[in-house]
């Protein structure tokens, strides 16, 4: 079997051009760089894939008998070398058709024949005899083929009937619980519904005429022998336990039957039955299928495939991947070596099942209500943001009896005359950052604050860029305004430079003067929230299962795992089952910000939880689910996930994700930039230089911008809005560092402006993407056809205009109109192959796979060439 399969075969076996088929690879993310390079196994596999997804071809290559080998997935191969191998008795029969195919096609070619040709075997019984053999192992191929296939359907009609068993067994299972339960006067029931809950399945049930008819001795007995023989061992504990247990219900029989057929499904050899005794071992390894998400680490891979990660080291190894245990390896490797080693992979199912999940929460057909706008406080440091929170808290939250404290739990709401309104209590940009970038969406209105006396500062511009960037929109506090050197009026205008309109000045932002110290003009602040929340007509369902988001988590060290979570859709009850996050649990106590116990919470109202099994991570989402089961799958599905995209992220990089998530899009693509430097003028200038950068396919967008060192802030701005941070004569200080590589943030430092802007051109430039342009680089006119017996058809030419090149594809031309395109098989000026032939040169050309060229045809000579699109 060959091993140097290259691009240029697999073109020839898709019947595409080289340049072709490299685009198309190239565009699905696999860049070949030399399409006569050999192949290795795990380009195989992507190739594979590339073909079965993009080129629905595979099936053609398939049944190519040279073909299979080449690039069809290993286990195909090895069933097809062991089909040919029997019936010719030895592997290399099939190489040696192999070859002689090829010598064929060249031969059948050089005589003006296209290699269907029907020989006279009168005439050359050689080749007579060769095609012969030819159909012959075609033929065998579709037949295994088909044999494979008619497995297969037998195989899933088993399964179903296994499952069908299963379930039955498992209704009859309830059905005897129920009956066992009302018969509760016995001791030895109640034992036995304790057994079968271990199982999960059927229990004996004596009592049951149904199970009773059937389940005679003898047949239990019949049945123990082959469990026996299927375990590969004699258990003679079992058997004793077994030979106890004379009665059998139904669910035992048909779980030891489902049991049994399994095991046989799994030898896929002949039936042991037959084979004799139970010492017998099985004759192949059990198939495990193992579900692979986008990444997983070789530990992982070995452990679902049950073997030592050494074994999946060594075959990665074998395949031309260097790996070491704890490294992780993308999605089409670890198939390949899952197939390698005889097992099967899956897809994973957990987003299905988790979709489903949410689907159905989130689909409930349930009436919607308004619900309470929820606010985040941010400001500048020092401009009162804790006193205005405090302030509001303190004397709005009804702590229901005289003197009761109200607790700090990350969120509170408060009930006003014109409605009730949520704070999340963390003042700050973090907290809202950090919930933005895990893709939750909790704040419905920011409130601004803005010390009168001290006015926009940068934590300020800060602030505003995140609403902006989060789409949240704004209220402005003008708080201190009892200080005597407070200027509102110039907050105002100071905001005005930040797009900040306030609606006196024909704006639609509004902006409230007050004092978190005496209280002045908070009531209006709360008036103006609940306006702008009737503006949003913020809606949710009141009832049905509830959804929300984690805002702060601990372990409390009497009380467990505690979380505060928004309830966003639906209804939180005591007793609910949740997942939220990857953790799981029953919500054994819900507890309000006064530390009261409530029943149950509804939409934007926060609510402590206790009983889960884990402290979840602040912004992960909660959703209630039917059952502990689910819960728990669903977490545990959800931390497997976690961890493949954390393994997915850490292997990425940052301008490469932006450029792949936008390069596809017809749309108008976007580029989003956090511009910060040293001085305010320059800033400026840059600011609407890159942002002059936009056209009709791309938009730069400057999300943030500023004077001033690159903050966490900056970073963090930079991680939710997927944004390159662009550092002008600053530097990034060490927080914004750690989140900048945490997060693999594309940061870049410049001290020249044009620089700034050559290498955004070029990012965006990149971003649009590559064009592929054809140049015709030369033309010969055809004039005169010999045939050779050793080249096939070779046209006598004169190149009438620029230069033939023999590595360059063609096309010939009748009447002006393409017949054929293709590449050159030999380029020669008089005996001697050339690589190219300039004009006003005759040269004779022989064009691989085509012997139809008639004098008077033109043969074109071209080359694609990529260009790079630019702004
Ligand atoms: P934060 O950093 O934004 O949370 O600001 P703080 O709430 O901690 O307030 C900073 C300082 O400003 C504290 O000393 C407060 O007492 C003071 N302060 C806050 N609001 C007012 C106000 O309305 N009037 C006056 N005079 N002082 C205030």
């Amino acid at each position: 079997m060959s091993q140097q399969t290259t691009i240029r075969k697999l073109a020839e076996l898709v019947n595409t051009p080289v340049d072709k088929l490299l685009e198309q690879l190239a565009e699905a993310g696999m860049k070949f760089s030399d399409p006569d390079q050999a192949i290795t196994s795990v380009e195989k596999l992507k190739l594979h894939n590339f073909l079965r997804r993009a080129h629905g071809k595979t099936a053609s290559v398939a049944e190519e008998p040279a073909a299979p080998g080449k690039i069809t997935l290993s286990r195909t191969r090895k069933q097809e070398i062991t089909v040919t191998g029997g019936a010719k008795g030895s592997r290399s029969a099939s190489t040696v058709e192999v070859v002689t195919r090829k010598k064929i096609t060249l031969r059948t070619g050089a005589k003006g024949g296209d290699g269907a040709t029907k020989v006279d075997p009168a005439l050359d019984p050689e080749r007579a005899e060769a095609l012969r053999k030819l159909e012959e192992s075609r033929a065998r191929n579709l037949a295994e083929q088909q044999a494979l296939v008619e497995r297969d359907r037998q195989r899933a009609e088993e399964l179903a009937e296994i499952q069908r068993l299963e379930r039955e067994a498992a209704e009859r299972a309830a059905a005897e619980a129920a009956a066992a339960a009302l018969d509760a006067d016995t001791g030895a029931g109640r034992e036995d519904a304790g057994k079968s809950k271990h199982h999960g399945h059927a229990k004996p049930a004596p009592a049951t005429p149904r199970a009773g008819d059937k389940a005679g001795p003898a047949k239990g007995k019949a049945h123990r022998g082959s469990h026996a023989m299927v375990s590969g061992v004699e258990d003679d504990d079992s058997t004793a336990r077994f030979a106890g247990k004379l009665h059998l219900s139904a669910g035992d029989r048909a779980r030891r039957t489902s049991v049994r057929t399994k095991g046989r499904l799994q030898k896929r050899g002949p039936d042991p039955s037959r084979t004799g005794t139970g010492f017998n071992k099985p004759t192949a390894p059990v198939v495990r299928e193992v579900a692979i998400g986008e990444a997983i680490t070789v530990a992982d891979l070995a452990q679902k495939l049950a073997l030592k990660g050494g074994d999946v080291v060594k075959m990665l190894f074998k395949m031309g991947v260097m790996a070491t245990i704890t490294q992780t390896i993308d999605h089409d490797t670890a198939v390949l070596v899952t197939e390698e080693l005889g097992h099967k992979a899956v897809a994973a199912v957990a987003d299905d099942a988790e979709s489903e999940l949410l689907a159905r929460v989130g689909g409930d057909q349930r009436e919607l209500a308004p619900r309470p706008p929820v606010v985040t406080i941010m400001g500048h440091v020092d401009h009162g943001k804790t006193s205005l929170l405090d302030y509001i808290r303190r004397t709005k939250v009804a702590t229901g009896e005289a003197g009761g404290i109200t607790q700090h739990i990350g969120a509170y709401h408060v009930e006003t005359d014109k409605g009730t309104i949520s704070f999340l209590d963390t003042p700050g940009h973090a907290a809202f950052t950090q919930m933005r970038q895990r893709g939750a969406r909790l704040t419905d209105l920011v409130v601004l604050v803005v010390a009168a006396d001290d006015g926009v500062m940068p934590q300020t511009i800060e602030a505003i860029h995140h609403a902006k960037a989060g789409n949240v929109p704004l209220i402005v506090a003008i708080n201190k305004i009892d200080k005597s050197d407070a200027d509102p009026s110039r907050v105002k205008n100071d905001l005005l430079a930040h797009e900040i309109v306030a609606e006196e000045f024909g704006g639609d932002v509004q902006m409230v003067e007050l004092s978190a110290k005496t209280g002045l003009g908070v009531d209006d602040l709360l008036d103006a929230i609940i306006l702008q929340s009737e503006v949003l007509d913020l809606k949710a369902a009141p009832e049905g299962r509830a959804s929300g988001v984690v805002i702060e988590s601990a372990l409390d060290k009497g009380r467990g795992p505690v979380a505060t979570v928004l309830v966003q859709q639906g209804r939180l009850s005591k007793g609910d089952y949740l997942v939220c996050g990857i953790q799981y649990g029953r919500v054994r106590a819900l507890f309000d910000e006064t530390g009261r116990q409530v029943a149950d919470a509804g939409p934007s109202i926060p609510v402590q939880v206790l009983g889960l099994s884990g402290v979840p991570d602040a912004g992960d989402d909660f959703v209630v689910v039917a059952d502990e089961r689910l819960a728990k799958d669903v977490a545990q599905q959800r931390e497997s996930r976690r961890r493949e995209l954390r393994l997915v992220a850490s292997a990425g990089n940052r301008m490469e994700d932006i450029m792949a998530q936008m390069g596809d899009g017809a749309a108008q693509q976007t580029l989003n930039l956090v511009v910060k430097a040293d001085v305010h003028g320059t800033m400026q200038a840059l600011r609407e230089a890159l942002e002059g950068l936009s056209n009709d396919q791309i938009r730069i967008n400057v999300i943030g911008s500023g004077v001033g060192g690159i903050t966490e802030s900056d970073a963090q701005l930079a991680v939710t809005s997927k944004a390159t941070v662009i550092g002008f004569n600053v530097r990034a200080d060490a927080s914004a560092r750690k989140v900048i590589e945490a997060n693999g943030v594309d940061l870049r430092y410049f001290s020249i402006i044009y620089d700034v802007i050559d290498q955004v051109k070029q990012v965006a430039s990149n971003v649009l993407g590559k064009e592929v342009r054809e140049e015709i680089i030369g033309t010969a006119e055809v004039r005169d056809v010999f045939r050779s017996s050793k080249f096939g058809a070779v046209a006598g030419c004169m190149v009438t205009e620029g230069v033939v090149k023999k590595s360059k594809p063609i096309r010939v031309l009748r009447d002006n109109t393409v017949i054929f395109e293709g590449e050159l098989e030999s380029l020669r000026r008089f005996k001697d192959a050339v690589d190219e032939v300039r004009v006003n040169t005759e040269c004779g050309i022989g064009v691989k796979a085509y012997n139809d060229v008639q004098p008077g045809d033109v043969i074109e000579c071209f080359e694609r060439v990529e260009v790079q699109r630019t702004l």
